[in-house]
């Protein structure tokens, strides 16, 4: 059976629900939203879910809000959904989330998953207790796209006021703005409107990792104007796993930074260089102290396009795929070609 050409569609529409906003109501004793919202609830409080799915299954994963999600637990979360997937009635996976840091665990799922199945990660901007909450409206329409068959093999991808994401590419642009998802680097990949889902371009198929864990201890260092070198001697003294700098324009940092990133790579920790613009990609322009040519004559991974927690997470899981450095060089070359 070849689950790409359609010859197995399924028709159920698995959900996974994991907390965060979409989850969550007001608690009256601390005027604070927390998660509240079970999964079976959540289901029948979007009861258009049931328009475009034939059959809607539910696992409750967790109650969680999504700054407590690390790589570890998308590793489980993956888990969870590459099981889901396996069952041919099973057309594809929407997975709920906190919006904070949901472009990180839609990518890990991107990275994790083959692709094959759509996975479709949403959530909302406004809670249960709030009468403009959004999230039925955006669980019916990430329903939609998993079931749709134009959606399979596109990645991973963020559904969100009625627009469709590529997971690499998505970005939370605004705090509290209902259109907060965006994709500054390329525009959305679709949308959903009265006429159905629309996909407007393809995004090329990632390379796939199958971590046997997720080096947690990997840490995301973003360059500021005259920052001194204390955090990244602090890495190194600690002899962390891993290390991701967002540097600034096209990858450049403080001439104070030059020793620490030489001596973490003299140490074999892998020092992966991204850029703080929010597009673009990085280019090693400049010599002199701390320019980004400079740089990269000391060894540091070119991270391309990637943001810097897309980055950590990559990292994280290159790590636990027990990935040498010149692996772990053409595996990053790989993925932001
Ligand atoms: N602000 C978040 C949300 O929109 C809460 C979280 O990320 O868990 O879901």
């Amino acid at each position: 059976m070849n689950e790409r050409n359609g010859a197995n569609r399924g028709r159920a529409v698995q959900i996974i629900t994991t907390g965060g906003t979409i989850a969550s109501r007001i608690d009256p004793a601390t005027g604070g939203a927390v998660p509240a919202v079970n999964a079976a609830e959540l289901v029948v409080l979007a009861p258009s879910l049931r328009d475009h799915t034939e059959e809607v299954r539910v696992t409750e994963f967790g109650m969680l809000q999504s700054w407590n999600i690390g790589p570890d637990v998308m590793m489980r979360i993956a888990g969870v959904a590459r099981e889901a997937l396996r069952d041919d009635a099973v057309a594809g996976v929407v997975v709920t989330h906190g919006t904070d840091t949901m472009e990180e665990t839609a990518f890990a799922l991107d990275l994790l998953l083959d692709g094959a199945k759509p996975v479709v990660v949403t959530g909302a901007m406004r809670n249960a207790s709030d009468p403009g909450f959004d999230g039925p409206r955006n669980l019916a329409a990430a329903a939609r796209v998993a079931v749709d068959a134009e959606a399979r093999g596109r990645g991973a991808l963020v559904v969100m006021n009625d627009e469709i994401h590529a997971a690499r590419f998505v970005t939370k642009t605004h705090t509290t703005a209902l259109g907060t998802f965006a994709s500054p680097e390329t525009g959305a990949v679709g949308l959903i409107d009265d006429r159905g889902v629309w996909f407007r371009w393809r995004p090329d198929p990632l390379p796939r990792l199958s971590p046997a864990r997720a080096e947690t201890n990997v840490h995301l260092v973003k360059m500021a104007a005259g920052a001194d070198a204390l955090l990244l001697e602090a890495l190194l003294e600690a002899r962390v796993g891993g290390v991701v700098i967002e540097a600034s324009g096209a990858g450049n940092v403080s001439d104070v930074w030059h020793e620490p990133i030489e001596a973490l790579i003299a140490a074999a920790i892998p020092v992966v260089l991204v850029s703080r613009c929010p597009t673009g990609r990085i280019v090693p322009v400049y010599g002199g102290p701390g320019g980004g040519r400079t740089l990269h004559a000391l060894g540091v991974i070119d991270g391309g396009w990637l943001p810097g927690p897309k980055a950590r997470i990559a990292l994280s899981f290159v790590l636990g795929s027990g990935m040498d450095s010149e692996e772990t060089r053409r595996f990053f070359a790989q993925l932001t070609r």
